[in-house]
């Protein structure tokens, strides 16, 4: 489902390398009447320590004023280009046809279908913060049991994301149905509907405006999903945090992480970004974190400090 690293896991293992420290020797003393020698205790190591504070990653996503401004920025800008879109009508969908290929992209017609807008839900539109907490506080990676726990008991655990519940509303508003697809699972569709409307996201129902993992045949991949979508709707613009949340075509495999950056840089991709298609941020999991030093620096811009200045 998904995919995660953490931090604060590094944190744990260095902390749980200390030991005790052995007693200083004591003075001499008049000696003792002979008896049994006492065992000398085994020093076990301590146990490992609770990590302090959320990994960086989490302290922006989930704490930092700077992520809640992009995110409603990114909201802001979906609803005024919805805006723009309501009053044409346009002849596309911003969902992409079945057989496209990087290279060939080939868009679903809208016809005279009703519109919609389609969003990912978990770091798209609502944040899911208890279970966060839990893994940060424990230093526990990220594991699928726990995480279906949590579809299924943290409903009320979880926040919108900034400018969500103001964008579904004006989209609302405007006569554009709000459609969540998201890798939840079909059995916890109840429990996910709940949790939307807690964060104030209004009503998703399953199957109509909620579809989930296990829906179809397709696993995680969201593609046929939106395939789905797209026969009943006129889809104006989808927001997510993953690429997954807009084509499958950038999980390809074998795609390198330098490559994936180039797709969505240049060419037809590079011109839906903030205009049919949103992204919100989140550096905490997903398919962004990966990647080697000669993946993410360039060896044309490799720095280090000159000789000179470390003297
Ligand atoms: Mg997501």
């Amino acid at each position: 489902m998904r995919g995660k690293t953490s931090a604060s896991l590094l944190a744990f293992a260095a902390l749980g390398a200390c030991v005790p420290q052995a007693s200083p020797p004591q003075a001499a003393a008049a000696p003792a009447p002979v008896s049994a020698p006492t065992p000398t205790p085994a020093i076990m190591p301590a146990p490992p320590a609770l990590p302090t504070a959320p990994p960086p990653t989490m302290q922006y996503l989930y704490g930092s004023g700077e992520a809640a401004a992009l995110s409603i920025a990114a909201y802001r800008s979906l609803t005024d280009f919805a805006q723009t879109q309501v009053a044409k009508h346009p002849a596309d969908s911003v969902i992409l046809a079945e057989g496209s290929t990087l290279d060939a992209p080939r868009f679903e017609a809208c016809g005279t279908k009703p519109l919609a807008a389609v969003f990912d839900v978990d770091e798209t539109m609502i944040l899911n913060v208890g279970e966060e907490w839990h893994e940060a506080s424990s230093g526990l990676p990220y594991d699928s049991k726990v995480w279906d726990k949590w579809e299924k008991t943290g409903a009320d655990k979880v926040a919108p994301v900034p400018g969500a519940v103001a964008a579904v509303n004006a989209l609302r508003r405007m006569g554009v149905t709000v459609i969540f697809n998201t890798n939840r699972l079909a059995e916890n569709a109840a429990q996910t509907a709940a949790a939307i409307k807690f964060a104030g996201l209004g009503d998703a129902v399953h199957r109509e405006t909620l579809f989930l993992k296990g829906d179809d045949n397709m696993g995680s991949a969201k593609d046929g999903r939106r395939t789905t979508i797209a026969a009943k709707y006129c889809v104006i613009a989808m927001g997510g945090d993953q690429l997954g949340d807009f084509t499958d075509l950038f999980n390809q495999q074998g795609m390198s992480v330098k490559g994936r950056r180039d797709e969505v840089s240049s060419g037809w991709a590079a011109r839906l970004w903030g205009a049919g298609w949103f992204l919100l941020p989140n550096p905490v999991y997903g398919s962004a974190i990966k990647g080697g030093f000669d993946d993410v620096f360039p060896m044309d811009r490799r720095w280090s400090v000159p000789p000179e200045e470390t003297k």
